[in-house]
């Protein structure tokens, strides 16, 4: 009785470790893709932002974090957080590199390793429709301005005399504030109010001609990991020479980059 029981067992056994080895062998024949994991702040269209359908995080940057990816070998995998938490995040180890029209600046690259810049931006301002005071920075002072928190726009409103700078976690909340009257201006990168603009649909608002700070973006990698700097640039480099860049570039601003 006992030994019948046994011999089940090891039959059980032995089925067990076949299909084990069956999957080692699968595994070794395809190697499964490494995965580079791309931090972004998923509400900054057109660079990143979540389709409403298909619920995929698309954009100018998630299409070009996974064309690096892809020409470095790696899968991308996207986490969306916090404007404010991708550098800790990557600090912490959590993501490998982030994607999310991050400007280039010399406090943050104290902290963090950045690619070549990948695209020109720059501070722009939106205020309503029918606001006949406010022209441009200047005017900004001792007025409410809205930003999102933890960016550049939200340093240079903070350097306006006088100025009362609300910072919201997106920029859509922004948008909305100054919409429900709460504060004077938004303060964010040209080519995000841009969009808002073209495609909000918001008649309210007005965008305004004066550009403050040219701003690069760059992809950031943790100081440590100095050999994804190198992969990275490498990367882009490629991309440009073999015209996906610019065909990527195309897709989100519909025009050729600028030389
Ligand atoms: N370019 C700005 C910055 O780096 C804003 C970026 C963003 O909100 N995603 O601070």
């Amino acid at each position: 009785m006992f030994n019948k029981r046994m011999m089940v067992m090891m039959a059980a056994l032995l089925v067990l470790l076949l299909g084990l080895a069956g999957c080692g062998q699968k595994a070794a024949d395809k190697p499964a893709a490494k995965v580079l994991k791309v931090g972004a702040e998923t509400t900054f269209p057109p660079f990143e932002f979540q389709d409403e359908q298909s619920k995929e995080y698309v954009g100018f940057d998630m299409d070009l974090a996974r064309a690096v990816g892809k020409q470095m070998g790696y899968e991308v995998q996207i986490q969306s957080m916090g404007f404010d938490g991708l550098i800790p995040a990557l600090e912490g180890g959590n993501i490998d590199l982030i994607v999310s029209g991050m400007s280039i600046t010399p406090e943050r690259a104290e902290k963090v390793s950045f690619s070549k810049p990948y695209y020109k931006s720059g501070l722009s301002i939106i205020v309503k429709a029918d606001n006949q005071t406010i022209k441009g920075f200047k005017e900004l002072e001792g007025k409410k301005i809205a930003v999102q928190i933890g960016t550049t726009g939200a340093e240079e409103a903070k350097k306006i005399k006088g100025a009362t700078v609300r910072e919201f976690n997106s920029n859509a909340e922004s948008y909305m504030e100054l919409k429900a009257g709460g504060v004077d201006a938004v303060v964010n990168d040209l080519p995000v109010n841009q969009y808002y603009m073209a495609k909000s649909g918001d008649k309210s608002a007005k965008l305004l001609s004066e550009i403050s700070n040219a701003e690069d973006y760059g992809m950031a990698i943790a100081k440590k990991n100095g050999e994804l700097t190198e992969k990275v640039n490498k990367a882009l480099e490629e991309l440009k020479k073999n015209g996906e860049y610019d065909k990527i570039y195309e897709k989100w601003f519909g025009k050729k980059p600028q030389a």
